[in-house]
């Protein structure tokens, strides 16, 4: 059997915050279709992981790939790492849609307007040509007849799935969530969910932070568990949540039931 192709290739990925050391070298690959879910206690470096795969931090060293273009980067003269191609950035940021905990629609656009800001302003993509496939979006994820009305005027479930409708217009390689569902009230976090899980069956590479475990062991088919800034460990769900090894990875599952 052929291996699927690689979507993600992350290889000794570093961050400081200045003196603070977030993450201390991960190396992570998803191949098309896989469905890894980050775990992990509250500053593990989940969040800043997501954003390094998608640039919006810069990794202090290491490389990642993003279907098999590398990122190029050079010395910062400061220690660290810049970018040395800002279109390369662009470019590669336009395969990633990111949805984050809260949300971050912008406030004075309409749901569609939300939607289609990015595949016209930056891809270039025809309005009517957009529009249509904002609709079409919309429709999945049962915001249709919202298409006309400020996030304001949402819950925080229509909120998020606007903002996923939003990552999805860009037609990405691979979805990064960020606990998308850790900002909703409890009664509106399954209309989340079902929208991530039906991305998940339709074997959309993604990458998932969540606080959810019986969600991540459902639709993921890899799980990471990070601990300060390492990969403690990494496998199958039944493995991870069935006969988790390490003892932190143990006390952590048991906290979070
Ligand atoms: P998690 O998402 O697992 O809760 P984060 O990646 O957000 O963890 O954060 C990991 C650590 O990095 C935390 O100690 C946090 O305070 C620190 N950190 C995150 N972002 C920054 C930043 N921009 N500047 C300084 N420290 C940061
Ligand atoms: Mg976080």
């Amino acid at each position: 059997m052929t291996e699927r192709p690689l979507a993600i290739d992350v290889c000794g990925l570093h961050k400081h915050f200045g003196p603070l050391e977030v993450l201390k070298g991960i190396s992570l690959t998803a191949r098309e279709g896989d469905v890894i879910a980050i775990i992990g206690g509250s500053g593990s470096g989940k969040s800043t992981f997501l954003r390094c795969i998608n640039m919006l931090e810069l990794p202090s060293a290491g490389s990642i790939a993003i279907h098999g273009e590398t990122i190029a980067l050079k010395k910062d003269g400061h220690g660290g790492l810049m970018p040395a191609d800002r279109n390369q950035i662009q470019r590669i940021r336009s395969r990633l849609g990111m949805v984050f905990q809260n949300f971050n629609l912008w406030q004075h656009m309409t749901v569609i307007e939300n939607v289609i800001e990015v595949p016209i302003q930056v891809l270039g993509k025809p309005k009517t040509e957009a529009i249509e496939l904002a609709e079409t979006i919309l429709r999945r994820v049962g915001l249709y007849e919202k298409r006309d009305v400020y996030p304001a005027f949402m819950s925080g479930g229509q909120q998020q799935r606007a903002a996923i409708a939003r990552a999805l217009a860009i037609q990405p390689l691979v979805m990064l969530f960020d606990e998308p569902t850790s900002a909703l009230d409890p009664e509106l976090v399954g209309e989340v969910l079902t929208v991530i899980g039906d991305l998940a069956m339709e074997k959309r590479t993604m990458i998932l932070v969540t606080h959810e475990m019986k969600f991540a062991r459902d639709v993921a088919n890899h799980i990471v568990f990070l601990h300060n800034g390492l990969i403690e460990e990494q496998g199958s769900p039944d493995a991870i949540f069935g006969a988790p090894k390490s003892e932190r990875l143990k006390k952590f599952i048991s906290s979070s039931r």
